[in-house]
């Protein structure tokens, strides 16, 4: 096994298997986790590829499936822990469309409140490796001062309260030496970012890759864009 192990949440497509497929190039130990290992095509791909990749289930708002990873992983070290499961939930709720209690749950529930719990749940892992490192990744769409155009109030006040409660941590857990960052990855051609978004998958992960590197450069719980510029809260 290396000494360098990142663990990705959420990397069944997009940007979360853009992590594992550039984490893998450059050595790592790369602990993936999607919903449904035995229909995951292209992480079971890469892991007939490579030794160094181990899939793992998590439906992240699943608190016992939690609990199940996180003693699996017991005694493990995770330099990098990158929280990138998200959803968009009901696309079009705006003013005068129906605003459904139910979506807003389930959104607040994937984003927010899943990314929470597993930051707490998996911290004493990052606690024990090199890098000490923990990634969320938040939007645009959270910032609050850059909202000019509205709706989207489901997504878009769950990535405010995924900063707001990482932003918190980050500062609980600085005494141990851990180090937080947010990330907007930039609008990415993924399922969620659809085909006419500017940047490509390879190109955003591996802006947020080169960012990880020097990470300490930024304050711990900084807001920051895949190519390095301070995001406005
Ligand atoms: P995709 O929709 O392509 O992928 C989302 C990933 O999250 C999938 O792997 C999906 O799993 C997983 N996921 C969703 N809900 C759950 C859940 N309940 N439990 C476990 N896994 C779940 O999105 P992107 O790759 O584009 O987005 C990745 C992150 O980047 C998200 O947090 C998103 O908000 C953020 N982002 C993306 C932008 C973009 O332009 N693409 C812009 C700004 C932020 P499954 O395949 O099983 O559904």
């Amino acid at each position: 096994m290396t000494s360098k192990t990142a663990c990705v949440i959420g990397a069944n497509r997009g940007i979360g298997l853009g992590f594992v497929e550039q984490l893998l190039e450059q050595g790592y130990q790369v602990i993936a986790t999607c919903r449904h290992p035995a229909k995951a095509k292209a992480l079971n791909k890469l892991m007939n590829k490579s030794v160094l990749l181990e899939i793992y289930p998590l439906e992240v708002t699943d608190d016992k499936a939690l609990e199940a990873f996180a003693k699996q992983l017991d005694g493990r070290a995770i330099d990098r822990l990158i929280i990138n499961a998200g959803t968009a939930g009901k696309i079009g709720v705006r003013h005068g469309n129906p605003i459904k209690r139910n979506n807003l749950q389930q959104v607040f529930n994937v984003n927010a409140i899943s990314a929470i719990k597993i930051a707490d749940r998996l911290i004493d892992l990052v606690s024990a490796s090199n890098e000490k490192l923990l990634i969320a990744i938040s939007s645009i769409m959270g910032s609050i001062s850059d909202n000019t155009s509205g709706g989207s109030y489901a997504y878009r006040a769950s990535k405010t309260a995924l900063n707001a409660m990482i932003y918190s941590f980050a500062l609980d857990v600085r005494g141990e030496g851990i180090h937080t960052l947010l990330f907007y990855p930039g609008w990415v051609k993924t399922d969620m970012g659809g085909p006419n978004a500017l940047i490509d998958v390879a190109t955003s992960v591996s802006g947020m890759l080169n960012m990880m590197e020097n990470a300490r450069e930024y304050a711990t719980g900084s807001f920051l864009d895949y190519a390095g510029a301070k995001m406005d809260w």
